[in-house]
């Protein structure tokens, strides 16, 4: 822990340069690593997508959550959207297999997911100023909320604290580490765009390098699914290619299945931290408000 500490200090930037911490850094370094790795042999890439959660567990557990605020999962996130588009311009695009109004399909969909990323980042600061404003009127309409120990003043109702954020956030569902803020009711609706476009980014892109580098068949029209794909390791930056694809296409199936749970919740007017701390439902609109609730207008 100690060694930790010393190397997550300042590393020297005089000039009033920005503090890099080494846990923000690792992605950076680790991500490239283990896709070069991956792309040696089938064996490798088995080994490198069952290893990496293990690895990422350990770290997280033995050190990254002593840390109050670590960026090592958001640079995760970033390296990984980066890297994908990097290697999906610079080595798949070459091999004309793909169509220009898929690849901006692709793109639009990857801008789509960063763009709602960011506005999901920035709301989720100003979740403290909009709750204190809303006391009053909530304390006035739905009865008064509870008050919070460590935020020392009075909560609006179904607001609940997060230990990282240092503040009580309203409806609130979780403390995403990927994106390193909390998702409550004045960012949730950026986080289900997030990621609406990242799953179909990822899955779309995933889809269009696997029958670019593999031997595809035609499934229906000119939609195309990868067949024989076991050539791919003879050069490395297809190798590469094909692991990039396979890591987009996981990473595309958790996000649907992050998507779809987002949305069994909203369909019950719950949030995944109530339905953790077992709260009774108390403020029951039907089902229709609390789709408008999201979508439309905040009530
Ligand atoms: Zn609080
Ligand atoms: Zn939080």
């Amino acid at each position: 822990m100690t060694v930790w500490e010393r190397l997550r200090n300042p590393c020297g930037w005089r000039a009033g340069a920005k503090q890099i911490s080494v846990d923000a850094m690792l992605p950076l370094l680790v991500i490239p690593i283990l896709a070069v790795i991956a792309a040696q042999a089938f064996l490798c890439t088995v080994v490198v997508f069952v290893v990496t959660p293990v690895l990422v567990y350990y770290l997280h557990h033995n050190f990254l959550r002593f840390l109050l605020r670590t960026k090592f999962f958001l640079m995760w996130t970033i390296t990984s959207v980066l890297m994908m588009m990097l290697v999906f311009e610079i080595s798949v695009v070459p091999l004309l297999e793909i169509l220009p109004e898929e690849n901006f399909v692709f793109i639009m969909c990857v801008v789509g997911g960063m763009w709602c990323g960011y506005r999901t980042k920035l709301h989720a600061d100003t979740t403290v100023q909009e709750a204190a404003v809303s006391i009053q009127s909530l304390e006035l309409g739905e009865g008064s909320g509870e008050l919070c120990v460590t935020c020392r003043r009075r909560a609006p109702p179904r607001a609940y604290h997060c230990r990282l954020c240092q503040t009580c956030i309203l409806n609130r569902e979780y403390h995403c580490k990927w994106l390193d803020c909390c998702i409550g009711s004045s960012n949730l609706k950026s986080y289900l765009g997030c990621l609406f476009f990242s799953a179909i980014a990822f899955i779309y892109g995933s889809n269009l390098t696997m029958t670019s580098v593999c031997h595809p068949f035609i499934l229906i029209g000119t939609v195309l699914l990868p067949d024989d794909c076991s050539d791919v390791y003879h050069q490395l930056d297809i190798a590469l290619c094909f692991v990039s694809a396979l890591y987009s296409l996981l990473v595309g199936l958790v996000l649907i299945c992050y998507l779809i749970y987002h949305l069994r919740l909203l369909y019950s007017n719950t949030t995944s931290n109530e339905r953790r701390l077992d709260i009774k439902n108390q403020y029951d609109h039907g089902m229709l408000k609390n789709v408008s609730r999201l979508f439309c207008c905040k009530t």
